[in-house]
């Protein structure tokens, strides 16, 4: 048996693969200590014998020995580099890959491709949630407590987040509490709720003002908490004169009274988390939508409390250390600005070069896509752990920007959609077949350890790196111990440190919560009981404004869409639509409609439904349900087809895109 963790989400159960692949729970791992693994879990073990698995690198289609590959990309990333110069060549990378691969991508883009444009889908995921509570706290760290402090909250409000699809051991640990959902859908989650709230979509920022303007109203803020904790208050109860509930009503289609009994449940609890999941945070406005439930939570004085506090549910498997060790834009290792000096010393002296010789920051991942083939863009894209054709927003639009590439590498163990595009394809180890660390959604630091020999022919993708590496004059190392040893000095002093932690401390303890800055230190579950990680110790309230949708519905495009997962699926579905009792579970795509919309369109369960926006169309199976509100339909995005509807306006800072709201029209397929 080999201990080990899931391959998907940010929950990261722990599970043990025995004899035969089988796979079963651990019971030493907090977020699943109940012993629960959800339909994903329980099949993982399938992606190991999948019978579309990759074993030999493709150079345009045709398998090729590894030197020959590795040589190709290495002469044309040169040839590419001498034409257009470093920022010629952009690399993309997941928030699926270990810490060490996503430290390593990153120092690989910036040592030994010396460019500018690296970024990572994750921007896709928790971005407007970590600027926000940089902006609050002045550190992102997803949950900043265990999960195991939930089920002693009395109440916990989720804005935007569907657990029970999308990680269902989650929900064990809201069994205690009232749980407060909001969510334009009756979800499962919503239907397990004490309270839903169901707004319209892209008016989150809206009904989190009034419900700060009806906690100030109703004299529910924790005067001395906000007095000894925070600044900026004074500000924000201000900015929030003009959003009185019976307005916030109006635009957000939630009574006045849901609003009043979710504010006072929170006020009167004991103990009360607020979290956010993508509904809330993946908007133009995100990084303010999830600054206006932190200003509430503040209000009511939860965060920096053993038992109350603020979260980001974070999605993705590595969601949490992906993004802090180097493969954003703007980012290097310990959650360190790219733009700052000392940083840059640092780091540059953990590596052995000038500081001067690290480039500067680069775009953020639609932009970087956007750019791809354009006068002045990159001309070759690395992609590692990310397929950017299904799951980018505008996804036709993305594709055509791929396709006018001089080159696009991939590193993959199916042929992902986007490695169908490729020029030269490697073919890369998956979780169980090779060790690393991921972080999960707590900030709890795992071992994910190596249970089975990857398949001949197979390399992972520090082999890719280090290859490609040492043919442009760097050495890179490939053993993941080793990296995590350099990534522990690389983040050491930053604020996501790592320094304390090794794979001997997480075996042992099961598990380390950064900071960690010394071997000797315990780790840090609840990072902000003594002070918020500000220069003054306080936490900020941020004043912000509610504005509609970057695209609204009109004539010729009348329904809202939005967009999200099914329990049997992941991302963008390369690992997990060929899972065979999976892909049984849920076959195909659908769109959800409201019955009242159905019948004006004349759409019956089971029709085909094309579905269009600006940017592109999508065909889907109709399923009726009033589950949903009748101005909106809902489509799933691990397939083709969602994202080629989604709109690609951007948060001005976060740079999240909007996948959440637009504008669609809805028919029946002829
Ligand atoms: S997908 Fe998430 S919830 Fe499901 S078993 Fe894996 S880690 Fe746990």
């Amino acid at each position: 048996m080999t201990r080990t963790h899931c391959p998907y989400c940010a929950l990261q159960c722990g599970m043990e693969i025995g004899p035969g692949l089988a796979i079963s729970p651990r019971t030493d791992i907090p977020a699943n200590a109940s012993g629960a693994l959800c339909q994903k879990g329980w099949t993982a073990g399938e992606l190991l014998t999948n019978g579309e698995r990759l074993t030999a690198p493709l150079l345009h289609g045709e398998p090729v020995e590894w030197d020959v590959a590795l040589d190709y990309v290495a002469e044309r990333l040169a040839a590419i580099r001498a034409e257009h110069g470093p920022d010629g060549v952009a690399v993309f990378g997941g928030g699926g890959l270990t810490n060490e691969k996503a430290y390593t991508l990153g120092k690989f883009a910036r040592v030994a491709l010396g460019t500018s444009q690296i970024d990572y889908n994750g921007r896709f995921c928790m971005s407007s949630a970590a600027a926000a509570s940089i902006k609050a706290f002045g550190m992102d760290r997803g949950m900043p407590f265990p999960i195991t402090d939930l089920p002693e909250a009395d109440v916990v409000l989720l804005a935007g987040g569907n657990v029970a699809e999308t990680m269902p051991p989650f929900v064990r640990h809201l069994s205690g509490p009232r749980v407060i959902v909001i969510d334009p859908r009756r979800t499962q989650t919503a239907k397990l709720a004490w309270l839903h709230l169901q707004p319209t979509p892209g008016t989150d920022l809206a009904l989190a003002l009034g419900m700060l303007h009806l906690a100030i109203a109703d004299e529910l803020v924790d005067e001395a908490y906000v007095a000894a904790r925070t600044t900026g208050f004074e500000e924000v109860r201000t900015s929030l004169a003009s959003w009185w509930p019976e307005r916030v009503e109006r635009i957000t289609g939630v009574p006045v009274y849901r609003m009043r009994q979710a504010v006072r449940a929170l006020a009167a609890a004991g103990n009360a988390y607020i979290l956010t999941g993508r509904g809330a945070e993946q908007h133009a406005k995100g990084t303010d939508t999830v600054s206006a439930f932190i200003n509430l939570a503040l209000a009511l004085g939860l965060p920096g409390r053993h038992g109350s506090g603020y979260g980001c549910v974070t999605g993705q498997g590595n969601g949490q250390g992906g993004r802090e060790h180097g493969q954003k834009a703007d980012q290097l290792p310990g959650y360190r600005k790219i733009d700052d000096p000392a940083a840059r010393e640092h780091v540059a002296g953990v590596w052995g070069v000038p500081a001067d010789s690290l480039p500067g920051p680069g775009r953020s991942a639609y932009e970087l896509l956007d750019a791809l083939g354009t006068p002045g863009g990159p001309r070759a894209l690395l992609l590692f752990g990310s397929n950017p054709v299904i799951s980018a927003p505008a996804a036709e639009h993305v594709a055509e920007r791929i396709a006018s590439l001089d080159l696009l590498v991939t590193c993959d163990f199916v042929m992902s959609e986007t490695a169908a595009l490729a020029d030269v394809v490697f073919p890369v180890t998956q979780w169980a077949e090779e060790s690393g660390t991921m972080t999960n959604l707590e900030g709890r630091v795992l071992l994910r350890s190596q249970a089975v020999a990857p398949p001949e022919g197979v390399r992972s993708d520090l082999d890719v790196i280090a290859g490609l590496a040492e043919r442009l004059g760097h050495r890179f190392e490939t053993e993941p111990v080793k990296i995590f040893d350099e990534l522990r000095r690389a983040s050491k002093g930053g604020l996501a440190d790592y320094s304390g932690i090794t794979y001997e401390r997480i075996a042992a303890e099961k598990g380390v919560f950064w900071p960690c800055p010394e071997p000797g230190h315990p780790g840090t579950p609840r990072p902000f009981l003594d002070s918020f990680a500000t220069p003054d110790g306080r936490a900020r309230f941020v004043p912000v404004q509610h504005r509609p949708a970057a695209e609204e519905t009109d004539e010729d495009y009348p329904v809202y869409l939005s967009t999200g997962r099914v329990l049997a699926h992941y991302q963008s579905g390369a690992q997990t639509r060929r899972i065979a009792s999976l892909v049984q579970a849920a076959p195909e795509p659908f769109v959800e409609l409201h019955p009242d919309l159905a019948e004006e369109l004349d759409i019956s369960p089971g029709d085909i439904v094309r579905v269009s926006s600006r940017r592109g169309e999508g065909k889907a199976v109709a399923r009726i349900s009033d589950a949903i509100r009748r101005d909106t339909v809902f489509m799933p995005f691990h397939w083709e087809g969602a994202n080629r509807l989604t709109n690609p306006a951007l948060d001005p800072t976060s740079r999240m895109p909007e996948f959440k709201v637009c504008a669609v029209r809805v028919e029946r397929d002829s």
